[in-house]
């Protein structure tokens, strides 16, 4: 799974707008679960920044839920510190092709 497109967080503090590029988030923590239609992966990113501005510390968590696998079942942005104003949109790829998988 990946994400795609500008991420655009506001700092809830002083209002400042944060464009968060995919590119500039790690990759994600990936757990897999095995049920009834086969594997769950859950994919979770994390990206934390300090605002430029007053020093804030923001951070955001993306979780994208594979289910079963091919299918985008579920996903859920949080953040701290800030609100997402644009949220990015996940899109399913072949997990092979991009991650070592344990
Ligand atoms: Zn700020």
């Amino acid at each position: 799974m990946r994400i795609i497109g500008k991420i655009k967080i506001k700092c809830k503090k002083c209002q400042k707008i944060h464009d968060i590029c995919p590119e500039d988030i790690d990759d994600p923590e990936i757990n897999s679960d095995e049920r009834s239609m086969g594997y769950e992966i859950q994919y979770i990113w994390e990206h934390e920044l300090i605002c430029d501005r007053c020093n804030n510390n923001l951070k955001i968590t993306l979780e994208g839920y594979e289910y079963p696998v091919g299918i985008l079942n579920y996903q859920e942005f949080s953040s701290e510190g800030c609100s997402i104003i644009v949220e990015p949109s996940l899109e399913i790829t072949n997990i092979d092709d991009e991650y070592e998988m344990d």
